[in-house]
C-alpha cells in the first residue's frame, strides 16, 4: 500500500503526539457510523499509547450504533456543553476524525477554534480547510476509517490492534459504503478489511447489529414515502422525497432511523440522483437535504451551489431555512441548472 504519510509528516505526528497530554477527538453534526469508528478506535489506541482522551460528538447519533466499543465515552457537546468545556479546557491537541472543517462541528466548532492548541485532521472529504498544523485528507479513500487506519498502520500501531479497535474500524469503512455497495472498489480496501478480519471480528454480526435492528416503524415509513411521497422527475432521472415533522408523528422512530432512506430510489432502474428533505426535529423552519447519485454525477458541487452543503461526489447534503414547498421548489430548480448531467 502506498504510504499516506511522508517522512517529515510521520515525524510532525510523532511530535505532536508526544508533546500533547490530553487530547480531544472530534467529529461533524449528526455523527454516523465511520465518524464514530473512527473516535472510538482512535481514542482506544491514544489511550492505551498513555494519552488522556476526551471525545466529543457535536450532538447525537443513531441509536444502531450504541453498540460500538466505547460510543458511550464520547460526550455530547449540544446536551453537555458546560461539562465538556469544561472537560476539553485544558486540552493540548485536538484530532477532527472525518471532516475537515471547523464549522462542519456546528456550535462545538465555535468552543474548538477558541482553544489555542495544535490541530490534526484526519478525513477524507474533499476541500479540508487550511490552517490544521497536519492535515491528512484523501479523498478518494472510502472511509475516514480508512485513513485512521493506515495512519496508524504507518505509525506502527497496528501490530497490536485490539479486536474492539477493528470492530471500530470496519465499522467505519462498512458503512461509508452503505456495505461495501459504493465507492469500494480499491483492492487496499479489501487488504485492510483482511488485515482487521485477522483481528478476529465478526463482520456479519456487525452488519446485523448496524443494519438489521430496525424498529417496525421505520419499514412502515419507508413503505408510506415510497408509496405516497415519491415524487420521480423521470425526464431527469431523478426522485425527491419529502418528511414533515407532521408525518412524523405518525412513526415511533429511534433516534437516526430516516437514515438511508435516501438511497432506495436509487434502486430503481435508470435513476441518478435521489433528494431526502426532512424538517429538522430540533430547528423549526430548517429543512435538512440529503442528496446520493450514482456514477460520475456531482451531488456535492450542486449541494455546495443550491443547499448551503457539500459532501462527497455521491452522497451529500446540506441545509436550507425555508418551508417545506419552498425547498421542494429548489430542488426543482437545482435539478433542472444540471438538467444535462442528469440526463445522460
Ligand atoms: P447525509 O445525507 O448522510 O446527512 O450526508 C451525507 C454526506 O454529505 C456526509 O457524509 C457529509 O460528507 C456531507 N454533508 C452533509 N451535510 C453537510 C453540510 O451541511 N455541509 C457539508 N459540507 N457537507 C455535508
Ligand atoms: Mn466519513
Amino acid at each position: 500500500m502506498e504510504k499516506l504519510l511522508s517522512e517529515n509528516e510521520l515525524t510532525l505526528l510523532f511530535s505532536i503526539l508526544e508533546g500533547a497530554h490530553k487530547v480531544l477527538i472530534t467529529c461533524h453534526t449528526n455523527p454516523d457510523g465511520d465518524a464514530l469508528g473512527s473516535m472510538t478506535a482512535m481514542m482506544s489506541m491514544l489511550r492505551r499509547h498513555g494519552k488522556e482522551v476526551v471525545a466529543v460528538a457535536p450532538d447525537r447519533w443513531p441509536d444502531n450504533l450504541s453498540w460500538l466499543p466505547l460510543v458511550d465515552d464520547i460526550m455530547q457537546y449540544q446536551r453537555n456543553e458546560a461539562l465538556v468545556k469544561d472537560a476539553t479546557k485544558d486540552a493540548d491537541l485536538v484530532l477532527m476524525l472525518d471532516h475537515g472543517r471547523i464549522e462542519r462541528m456546528s456550535e462545538l466548532g465555535e468552543w474548538v477554534a477558541s482553544l489555542d492548541v495544535p490541530r490534526v485532521v484526519i478525513d477524507h472529504h474533499p476541500e479540508p480547510e487550511a490552517g490544521a498544523d497536519l492535515l491528512v485528507c484523501q479523498p478518494t479513500l472510502c472511509a475516514a476509517a480508512e485513513v485512521v487506519f493506515r495512519v496508524l498502520d504507518e505509525m506502527g500501531w497496528t501490530a497490536d490492534m485490539t479486536h474492539d479497535e477493528a470492530v471500530s474500524i470496519y465499522t467505519g469503512m462498512m458503512t461509508d459504503t452503505g456495505g461495501f455497495t459504493f465507492n469500494s472498489t480499491r483492492p487496499e480496501v479489501y487488504v485492510i478489511i483482511s488485515r482487521l478480519l485477522e483481528k478476529g471480528i465478526d463482520k456479519d454480526r456487525i452488519y446485523r447489529n448496524v443494519f438489521y435492528t430496525a424498529s417496525v416503524d421505520r419499514y412502515r415509513l419507508l413503505g408510506y414515502l415510497l408509496y405516497v411521497k415519491m415524487e420521480l422527475l423521470r425526464e431527469y432521472n431523478t426522485s425527491i422525497i419529502s418528511f414533515t415533522n407532521e408525518e412524523r408523528k405518525h412513526f415511533q422512530l429511534k433516534n437516526g432511523e430516516t437514515d438511508g432512506i435516501v438511497n432506495y430510489p436509487l434502486m430503481i432502474d435508470k435513476m441518478r440522483l435521489s433528494v431526502f428533505l426532512r424538517e429538522d426535529t430540533e430547528k423549526k423552519g430548517v429543512i435538512r437535504v440529503s442528496l446520493r447519485s450514482v456514477d460520475d454525477f456531482p451531488c456535492n458541487e450542486m449541494s455546495a451551489e443550491f443547499f448551503n452543503g457539500g459532501g462527497h461526489r455521491n452522497a451529500s447534503g446540506g441545509r436550507l431555512t425555508c418551508t417545506m414547498d419552498e425547498a421542494i421548489e429548489i430542488v426543482k430548480k437545482a435539478v433542472r441548472k444540471y438538467g444535462k448531467k442528469l440526463q445522460n
